[in-house]
């Protein structure tokens, strides 16, 4: 009898193979039934489909040594390898380095928001592709190396799409990332440049997501590593290095209080998990800090579940000008109102126009373009402090994930010339401009 041999059972799911060096990475673990796996592009639990995330073999030591280790790194995410899913020589490989974004003390914005206890905003415009999500790809590329895909793919919101066409270009592997077709130019313009494949699809971002799940499932998707599905527990690693770079800065101490935007919940949860390695590891002293979350009203289901007191995400249809966090069904939801009732922090949202006049008001003060999400967080913020919710007596962070020139058209009605003249003193006398 012949013995029958199955031809074409590449299964992208299968276990890693034993020599994949995923530094201090030690498995992935169900964060609902703890179930352990090995490192692979899994994503989601085989028993209750709960999600994973990675499990660390952590250094151990002196919290001095780690601390004089890190401080003597690159200046940027590498200097964190050792607590990252990344090979010890990642920082020799072709890839984007992002990171170590300023900190910057806004004195400023503080005084005009009536915080005393000092405020500071944590600026990740200043990144490769400029927003926050240049972190989580570059960690994703390991993954994707690690694990042999030869495709980055994602489903985005604008930013990610961007970030991942320049990583995969910088990296040598081809890229075909996903996005609504109606996101702002600069987007759109950010996310092709590269040269990578860009598709527009005709619906939101959920729809967007729906589509990307059903590819990796399919043929037509094998191979493909996408950054923010089969490869999202590693990819969501990458959202602690705010949490360590945020420490460091601040002289190795916790914040207190931190403002966070929320598309999916991902980079929330994140830098909590962050701020306790930091905590386990003794690099910092353990004592409360208070996570809060931001966002636009007209993309609000986190802030609506946490005012009326839900444990679940009720999801909703994203109507708003911040379009980098209008994830109407994020998922990480619950986990984001864990934490923010765990901490004793809350979800708050701003309207669209709030969210204008806090993009202004973190220009004025500090000379910091935000995009929207940035107005987001902003307008959060002041909404808190004028509420009495968050301390203005307490040391502050506000993040700040992406650059106003994305998103020109939230602010291009109200920020245009205050004058047009001609090239003469007595036109400038006239339009009343002068000094004296
Ligand atoms: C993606 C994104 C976020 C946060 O996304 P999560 O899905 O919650 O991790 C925040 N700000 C900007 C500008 C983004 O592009
Ligand atoms: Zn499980």
């Amino acid at each position: 009898m012949a013995v029958q041999t199955v031809a074409g059972t590449a299964d992208t799911t299968a276990s890693a193979a034993p020599n994949v060096d995923l530094g201090p990475a030690a498995a992935l673990s169900c964060r609902e039934c703890g179930e352990r796996f090995e490192l692979g592009p899994l994503f989601a639990c085989a028993s209750c489909f709960g999600p994973l995330e990675v499990a660390y073999e952590l250094p151990t030591g002196a919290p001095e040594e780690l601390r004089k280790r890190i401080e003597a790194g690159p200046d940027n995410i590498w200097r964190y390898a050792p607590l990252l899913p990344v090979p010890a020589d990642v920082a020799e490989k072709p890839n984007l380095n992002p990171g170590f974004s300023k900190l910057v003390k806004a004195d400023n914005l503080a005084r005009e928001l009536g915080v005393t206890g000092g405020l500071y905003v944590k600026d990740d415009s200043g990144n490769p592709t400029h927003s926050f999500k240049d972190r989580v790809v570059a960690i994703a590329v390991e993954a994707a190396r690690a694990f042999g895909f030869t495709t980055l793919s994602c489903s985005s919101t604008g930013n990610l799409a961007g970030a991942v066409g320049a990583a995969a270009a910088r990296a040598g592997l081809r890229s075909c990332v996903f996005i609504p077709h109606d996101l702002e130019q600069g987007k759109v313009v950010m996310a092709a440049v590269y040269g990578g494949e860009l598709v527009g699809i005709e619906g939101n971002y959920d729809d967007v997501n729906r589509f990307c799940s059903e590819l990796i499932g399919d043929p037509l998707g094998e191979g493909w590593g996408f950054v923010n599905v089969n490869l999202r527990p590693y990819y969501g690693e990458g959202s602690k290095t705010l949490a360590y770079e945020i420490c460091e800065q601040l002289g190795w101490r916790l914040p207190d209080q931190i403002v966070i935007p929320i598309a999916s919940g991902s980079q929330l949860t994140k830098i909590d998990k962050g701020f306790q390695e930091l905590i386990k590891l003794g690099l910092v002293e353990d004592r409360p800090y208070k996570i809060f979350g931001a966002q636009a009203e007209g993309c609000s289901p986190v802030s609506a579940a946490f005012k009326a007191g839900h444990d679940v995400v009720r999801p909703q249809k994203p109507n708003t000008i911040a379009k980098s966090l209008a994830i109407g069904n994020p998922a990480d939801g619950p986990y984001v109102l864990d934490i923010a009732r765990r901490t004793g922090g809350a979800v708050e949202d701003v309207t669209d126009e709030q969210v204008v006049d806090a993009i202004k008001l973190l220009a004025r003060t500090e000379g910091i373009f935000g995009e929207t999400a940035g107005g987001v967080t902003v307008g959060v913020t002041k909404k808190l402090v004028e509420a009495g919710v968050i301390d203005p007596t307490l040391t502050t962070v506000v993040l700040n994930t992406g650059d106003g020139l994305k998103t020109l058209d939230a602010v291009s009605a109200t920020s245009q010339a205050t004058a047009t003249i001609k090239p003469s003193l007595d036109a400038f006398r006239a339009a009343g401009l002068a000094s004296a």
